[in-house]
């Protein structure tokens, strides 16, 4: 029998981990099968019990489970206590370890792939939710300038500036006149269609516009072209998230660039 793997979602039909990490185990040669699990809205534990119970050895958490399952964790990784939430699960007989991979998945993506270092410059995050939260301590990592977070509701932002040491709050009106080499968009506005309330000329020279978005271009990914930045979507997180889930769960590193171009494909 092969190990049992699978993402728990609502919904959770148009996941793409299935397909990433089915290539990841080809690509790998592990003998282990990856589905995805819709779990109603008020029953997350119960689905993860019941996994569990039917042999399930590892599990990723996606929307809108990710603080159910830091609350869930029997163990966490430090980077998913920091992000209270978690998006990997690590299942062993009645422990329940929790990771959040979201921040390495970013990291790695914006160095690695697109060949950006953020040692020494100057970044921007926008947003204030799990996603954000996730990625601040890898980004810390990092080494940036410095790293300021800007939200549309001020009392996240604070809370926030409250938990991190490091980093710095601000409102959007406030980043008027700063102009930043990375921009990273964090919240969910591209799924309205809305652009976060940024100021013209906030990308200095060669800057970056990252949008954690993926599949449609973000009224953010066309502003920051109008605005002469470079311009990537979340699709090299997403797969570079799962790869280090891979990696906990089966102690093999994949290698993410073919499954990043047979998705764009
Ligand atoms: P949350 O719902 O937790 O947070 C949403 C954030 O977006 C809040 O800070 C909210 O601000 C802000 N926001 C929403 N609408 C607007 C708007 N019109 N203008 C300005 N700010 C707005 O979502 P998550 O943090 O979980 O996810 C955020 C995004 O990141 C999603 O699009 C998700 O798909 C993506 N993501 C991508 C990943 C990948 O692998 N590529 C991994 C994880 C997430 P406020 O506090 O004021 O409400």
């Amino acid at each position: 029998m092969s190990d049992r793997y699978a993402v728990f979602g609502n919904p959770v039909a148009h996941s793409k981990s299935p397909l990433i990490h089915s290539i990841f185990a080809q690509q790998s040669g592990q003998n282990m099968s990856y589905e995805a699990i819709l779990a109603p809205l008020d029953g997350f534990a119960a689905a993860v019990q019941a996994f569990i119970c039917s042999g399930g050895r590892g599990a990723n958490v996606t929307v809108p489970f990710k603080e159910e399952a830091f609350r869930l964790a029997t163990r966490l990784s430090e980077r998913a206590a920091q992000a209270e939430a978690v998006n990997t699960l690590v299942l062993n007989g009645t422990e329940i370890a929790g990771d959040n991979t979201d921040g390495a998945g970013l990291v790695s993506d914006i160095q690695g792939n697109l060949g950006f270092s953020m040692a020494g410059k100057r970044i921007l995050l926008m947003g204030a939710g799990g996603a954000a939260r996730g990625v601040i301590l890898p980004i810390l990592a990092a080494s940036p300038a410095n790293l300021t977070i800007a939200n549309r509701t001020r009392e996240k932002v604070e809370a926030l500036r409250a938990h991190f040491s490091g980093i710095e709050a601000s409102s959007y009106a406030a980043l008027t006149g700063r102009q930043f080499n990375l921009v990273i968009n964090a919240t969910s506005s591209g799924l309205s269609g809305d652009l976060p309330p940024l100021p013209a000329g906030i990308f200095a020279d060669s800057a970056l516009a990252y949008d954690m978005m993926y599949g449609r271009e973000t009224p953010f990914m066309s502003f920051a072209k109008q605005q002469g930045a470079s311009v990537a979507d979340g699709l090299g997180m997403l797969v570079e998230q799962a790869a280090e889930a891979f990696f906990i769960w089966r102690g093999v590193r994949p290698r993410t660039a073919p499954v990043i171009a047979q998705l764009r494909g």
